[in-house]
């Protein structure tokens, strides 16, 4: 979650990073931040039109995340876990409700405003890993921080921690040609945390991996994540949502999980 340390930024205060005014107003509300989920979502709707025919993939969706949990969206093929994933990444607009991210209503803000929280605020893992072939691991992670204007030496100490973190402290000089497709995840995952965002999302990040490299990835996410919380997704609505831990509630398929 957004704090006011320099490791949070970067080299950039956290008001270039939203428009957040003045620096009381952005001490004010870091005061308030305990309590400010990283993810709000109020009855949203979002309608995809092709032509003259209109589909509603998201019909109506609540949801909260707070600081530091893991959540995982499972549902069948076509309930909108994408489509979800596209809003809550800022790369993909709501129809109907409400999405505030940090506290910040995102809707209020423009293309280059959603960029920087992109940016600054996300990180991504996607399906294809998409990695630059060309690059070694090191390279690849440091990406999103010269995006993000950090000094080199800078960048390349926070690279070289962001792949420890994901145990390839041995493979930083290889390119991803040269690594398992667990091994490249890895360095797509150190690249998403490498910016220490408020939020990292993953699409189906296992869904181009081998059973021992999707266990290999699963595993490092339940590393960097103590406890993991589960949101299943169905016909654009939220069915359930339980801890994995209750394994009563875990397994009740059709959407009567304790809600938290
Ligand atoms: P999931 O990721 O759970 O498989 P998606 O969010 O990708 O589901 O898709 C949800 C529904 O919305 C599907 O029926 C899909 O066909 C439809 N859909 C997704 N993207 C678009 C789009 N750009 N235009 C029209 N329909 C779309
Ligand atoms: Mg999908």
């Amino acid at each position: 979650m957004a704090d006011n340390s320099p490791r949070h930024g970067g080299t950039a205060p956290l008001d270039g990073v939203l428009p957040i005014g003045a620096p009381t107003a952005v001490q004010e509300r870091f005061a308030e931040h305990a309590a400010t989920p990283v993810i709000e979502l109020a009855g949203v709707s979002k309608t995809y039109t092709t032509g003259s025919i209109t589909f509603e993939a998201l019909r109506g969706v609540d949801l909260r995340i707070d600081q530091g949990e893991y959540v995982a969206i499972m549902g069948p093929s076509g309930s909108g876990k994408s489509t979800l994933m596209n809003i809550l990444g800022c790369l993909d607009v709501l129809t109907t409700g409400a999405y505030r991210l940090a506290g910040e209503d995102v809707s209020e803000l423009d293309e280059v405003e959603l960029a920087h929280i992109r940016n600054r605020r996300i990180g991504f893992v996607f399906q294809q890993f998409n990695l630059l072939p060309a690059l070694s691991a090191w390279r690849n992670v440091e990406l999103p921080l010269m995006y993000a204007g950090v000094p080199s030496a800078e960048r390349k100490a926070r690279a070289m921690d962001a792949l420890a973190r994901v145990g390839l402290a041995d493979r930083t000089a290889n390119r991803p040609g040269e690594l398992s497709g667990g091994q490249q995840q890895r360095v797509a995952v150190a690249r998403a945390l490498v910016s220490d965002p408020d939020l990292i999302l993953a699409d189906e990040p296992t869904g181009n991996l081998d059973s021992v490299s999707t266990a290999d990835v699963l595993g490092l996410f339940d590393e960097l994540h103590a406890a993991r919380r589960m949101v299943r997704v169905r016909d654009g609505r939220v069915l359930s949502d339980t801890d994995p831990d209750d394994h009563a509630a875990a397994h009740v398929a059709d959407g009567e999980g304790a809600a938290r």
